[in-house]
């Protein structure tokens, strides 16, 4: 029969290619992949800052922890396809890896575009057809007389510009976030076509905007390891840290996207924006700081507050005294704070109240900031929801629904924390999805 493939792979992200690459048998079988932006892996070269954090270092089975309640779910593609075997296939084309203090792997070369370069060649160097800006419209299944494939017939996939015939289809069309990357929901489009559920999709790891919001002025300054704790009503709900980043509307930074997975609109936070310090530790700095120096200002005593924690040497600034750097407090940070406290910007030490005392460790070590809603759909870094996992078999991420559909990637109800656990997921379910149709295609001979 003319123009039936093996398989044909809707999305060119790092989940479609390595699942076209794997199910292509090194060049056996006829793979296309369909891509609906005019080039693959437009969301892949943004990650990581356009640097590509592309897995985690460590343990593959750490990485189970990491998914919210469906670790379990990709258990079996993460151990057959883990973070070692990912690093070893890019070593192989020449893309070296190095890791940061945090276990996050980048390439050297801390280019995105260099771990595209890569999928994309493996994948047509084992002879897979990649057809950009060709967006799958439709897909259903028709009877036919090829083996495998839909229930023993074909899936018959439209798009602008034609109509292809395939034994399997994998939806690997990605989540909702970031759409003018491509993802934008197709994917789920598609699945419910062919019988499959979708549960409820929003943005997660995600800036939060904050009601009467304090630091609109002061968007771009950032802390370093700043700890934050997640407040449901008045039960702390989780706690983490992380560099926190003030955005026009409210804050966002890695330490707010890990922490983002377990927020709600309602929910509040209180923030220490000293590495290592608490508001205790703060009121004892600052009594004993202004004691030493009574004619200075409060505000250029507060400056070189974040050397006095982590049993750094009390007001030494630039070092914390225990290998940790001391956190630089922006002097428009110290204005605004001493603003909040209602302390008058020209105090000297000796005049400061217990009273504004109090109130700067609260804005500088227990600052309360109450989460009006989640970032939206063009800054969240993942979909939370997707194709119900229930319906997909997790060792081969073939439905369960529909012989020779598959699901790979995000388009599928994961998300992870941040650090390359994403990507490391589309990888490893791409591949999983590759390698059992490859190995279907080869025992039907
Ligand atoms: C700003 C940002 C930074 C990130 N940084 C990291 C990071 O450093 N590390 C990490 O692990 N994760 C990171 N992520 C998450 C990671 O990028 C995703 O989890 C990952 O790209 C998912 O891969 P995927 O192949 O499933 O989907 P995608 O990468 O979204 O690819 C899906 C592809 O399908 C195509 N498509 C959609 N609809 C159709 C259709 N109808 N027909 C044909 N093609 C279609 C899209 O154009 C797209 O190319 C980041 C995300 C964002 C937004």
């Amino acid at each position: 029969m003319p123009n039936v493939y093996d398989a044909v792979v809707a999305g060119g992200g790092p989940a479609g290619l390595i699942c076209a690459e794997i199910a292509s048998g090194g060049g056996k079988n006829r793979v296309l992949v369909l891509e609906k932006k005019s080039g693959c892996g437009r969301k892949l070269l943004i990650t990581g800052q356009s640097q590509c954090n592309l897995t985690h270092d460590g343990d593959i089975r750490d990485f189970f922890g990491h998914y919210g309640g469906n670790g379990q779910f990709l258990k079996a593609a993460l151990m057959s396809f883990s973070n070692r075997d990912l690093l070893a296939a890019f070593a192989d084309c020449g893309l070296m890896t190095e890791t940061d203090k945090n276990g996050k792997v980048f390439p050297v070369s801390r280019k995105a575009a260099d771990v595209l370069d890569v999928l994309v060649k493996r994948a047509e160097a084992c002879g897979v057809i990649i057809k950009c800006g060709e967006p799958v419209r439709s897909v259903r299944v028709v009877c036919g007389d090829a083996e495998g494939g839909g229930d023993g017939g074909l899936f018959e996939i439209v798009t602008d510009f034609g109509r292809y015939l395939s034994k399997n289809f994998v939806v690997a069309c990605g989540g909702i976030t970031y759409p003018a990357t491509g993802s934008d929901g197709d994917g789920y489009a598609i699945a419910k076509s062919l019988g499959h559920t979708v549960t409820p999709v929003s943005p997660a790891l995600c800036g939060f905007v904050i009601g009467d919001y304090p630091f609109a002025d002061l968007s771009g300054i950032s802390f370093p390891n700043a700890k934050i704790s997640l407040y449901h009503g008045n039960k702390k709900a989780h706690e983490g840290a992380g560099d926190i980043l003030f955005t026009h509307k409210g804050v966002s930074g890695p330490g707010i996207l890990h922490i983002s997975r377990y927020a709600a609109a309602g929910d509040f936070i209180r923030v220490s924006f000293i590495e290592g310090m608490t508001a205790e530790k703060f009121r004892e700095s600052l009594v004993r700081l202004a004691a030493e120096n009574p004619k200075k200002l409060v505000r250029s005593v507060l400056l070189g507050i974040g050397g006095c924690c982590k049993g750094g040497r009390d007001g030494a600034v630039g070092g914390g005294g225990d290998g940790h750097e001391a956190t630089v407090i922006p002097e428009r940070f110290v204005r605004r704070a001493m603003e909040i406290a209602g302390a008058d910007e020209e105090v000297t030490c000796a005049h400061l109240t217990k009273e504004h005392r109090n109130r700067l460790a609260e804005a500088f070590c227990d600052c309360k900031l109450t989460i009006e809603s989640l970032g939206g759909i063009n800054e969240a870094m993942v979909t939370r929801g997707g194709v119900s996992l229930r319906e997909i078999n997790p060792k081969t991420m073939e439905s369960k629904l529909c012989k020779g559909l598959y699901f790979a990637g995000e388009v599928m109800d994961i998300d992870g924390d941040t650090g390359g656990y994403n990507l490391q997921a589309a990888f490893s379910t791409g591949h999983a999805a590759g390698a059992d149709i490859e190995k279907k295609l080869h025992s039907a001979g």
